[in-house]
Formats: structure tokens, sequence, C-alpha cells
């Protein structure tokens, strides 16, 4: 019986064991919430351009400014749009929406989730519930960021 007792003691300290190693598959998940880090950089980059997600989930997403660039000039955000949304129109609008953290304020039903702006060296975190299995778009709605720093979120 204590053997029993033992081996699954050993199996509960194993609580990485769903951390996948591909790279497009950037999360580690634990009771039900995954957690994803996102960077963006002083050359108005994303360190990933592809996020997977298992659908049902919390999500706790982590955006890291990783430059030195203040927030008025190499502003960051992470914006997950809702399908559909025209990714283009939603980030020309989007630049003039600086008092609202850059998300326009007719079209925050546009938005499944964001954060807010930061500058370099400043982290950040939300959190929210996967939307419906499918392919998302995110951005940063900094104004002429939209172009380069984008990517797909994926709920499986
Ligand atoms: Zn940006």
């Amino acid at each position: 019986m204590s053997c029993g007792k033992k081996e699954k003691k050993q199996e509960e300290g194993f609580t990485y064991q769903k951390v996948k190693d591909e790279s497009t598959e950037v999360f580690n998940e634990q009771d039900g919430v995954v957690t994803i880090i996102i960077s963006g950089n002083d050359q108005m980059q994303f360190d990933k351009s592809e996020i997977k997600v298992p659908s049902g989930k919390t999500v706790k997403l982590t955006l890291r400014h990783n430059g030195k660039m203040g927030a008025n000039v190499m502003g960051h955000n992470f914006v997950l749009l809702k399908q559909g949304v025209n990714v283009a129109g939603f980030g020309r609008k989007a630049a003039s929406a600086r008092d609202n953290q850059f998300i326009p304020k007719d079209s925050e039903n546009d938005v499944i989730a964001y954060t807010k702006v930061i500058g370099g060296g400043e982290t950040t975190t939300i959190t929210f519930k996967t939307p419906k299995a499918g392919s998302y778009d995110y951005i940063c709605s900094f104004p002429g960021h939209y172009a380069l720093m984008k990517g797909k979120f994926i709920v499986e």
C-alpha cells in the first residue's frame, strides 16, 4: 500500500508535463489556466507570430516590453480581435485613440481582450477566457505598429 502511495506522489510532482516543446505552442498549462508570455521590442516586433491555446481555458497573458524606449514613442499593447474584424481598418482607427489605450471607443465590441500600452522595461498581465475554437488576429494597436506587430491566436 505504501508503495502505491509513493508512486502517486511522484506523479503529482510532474506538473510541467503539459508544457509543449513545439515553438508555436508557447504556453504552460496548470489547473485550467494557460500562461502565455509575449514580448515586444524597440524594433517594433513581437517575439511570436502564432499562439496556440486549447479551448475552454482561462488565459493569463503577460506582455513584456524588452526595449528601452518609452510608451510615448514605442508603446506596445496586445489586442486580440474578434473574427471578421478588419485589422488594417481597426489599426487606422486606433491611431487616434491615444486617450483610450489605442482602443477606438466605437470599436470596443471588436475586441476580445487587450492590455494597456507599456513602454520599455514594463510588463502587464491580463486574464481572459479563450474564445471559441478558431483563428483570431492579434496586434499592437500603437500607431503604425499593426502592420508589423501582428500574429495569429489559434484556439484549438
Ligand atoms: Zn507596438
